[in-house]
């Protein structure tokens, strides 16, 4: 067992679920402390930050989401959230609450265990390769350096995986990319996954970026990048 296995910290009230994925996550060579309620998770999260906190929703005192809110105030830990409904997850992984990832219960134990991997590979810093890179689409401007995404200079707030999915079409431009292809890309997983994370990504940058949003659903196969229109030259010429 390596040395440098992160420490993962397992809050959840069910200790019937804390069990099991305890055990997985031992298996799998990570040390594993658990809390059972969200007051325990903070105490221990302020005593010794572990590498990775899988987080449960619904715990009895603090929610999970008050939690993770609370916890990305001062730390850029990974999270991933345990949830029951499906209908949390734009919340969850939006800004608002800023978990890295999201698996719904039930699971199995071994997709868990695939996404906190993932998870903590994404968290390493290779996303410094970037730095100084520009890419310039329309009225969309994205600095992967600055992590800054702007529509006509003004400043659109992504989540981290709304501005990898983006970065990712974008750097693939005329391609088109499939469900699967993105996931494995901007999440790392390298089994057919949940797609459903991509669909809610691609919802929110929709939303936010509104009219400059240049992601073409492609039918039956995924995603694309529109070509970029030089809106006011074609205005002029209008
Ligand atoms: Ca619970």
């Amino acid at each position: 067992m390596s040395a440098q296995a992160p420490n993962i910290l397992v809050v959840e009230d069910e200790s019937s679920i804390a069990s099991f994925v305890s055990l997985y996550l031992k298996n799998a060579g990570y040390g594993v402390r658990t809390a059972s309620n969200g007051t325990e998770a903070l105490a221990q999260v302020a005593a010794q930050m572990p590498g990775l906190i899988v987080l449960d929703l619904m715990l009895p005192d603090i929610d999970g989401i008050e939690v993770c809110k609370r916890i990305r105030q001062t730390s850029d830990v990974p999270i991933l959230m345990l949830t029951a409904r499906d209908e949390d997850v734009d919340k969850i992984i939006g800004l608002e609450v800023g978990a890295d990832d999201y698996l719904t219960k039930p699971f199995n134990p071994r997709e868990l265990v695939a996404r906190v991997k993932s998870v903590l590979r994404r968290a390493t810093p290779e996303r410094r390769e970037r730095e100084s890179e520009q890419i310039i689409h329309g009225d969309l401007r994205v600095d992967a350096g600055r992590r800054e995404v702007r529509v006509a200079e003004e400043e659109v707030q992504l989540a981290p995986k709304e501005f990898d999915l983006l970065w990712e079409l974008l750097d693939h431009r005329g391609l088109v990319l499939t469900r699967d292809q993105l996931l494995e890309r901007v999440w790392g997983y390298t089994f057919a996954g949940d797609t459903r994370t991509v669909d809610v990504h691609v919802r929110q940058l929709r939303r936010k970026l509104g009219e400059a949003s240049p992601i073409v659903t492609v039918w039956g196969v995924g995603y694309k990048v529109s070509p970029a229109k030089d809106s006011r030259k074609e205005t002029t010429k209008a």
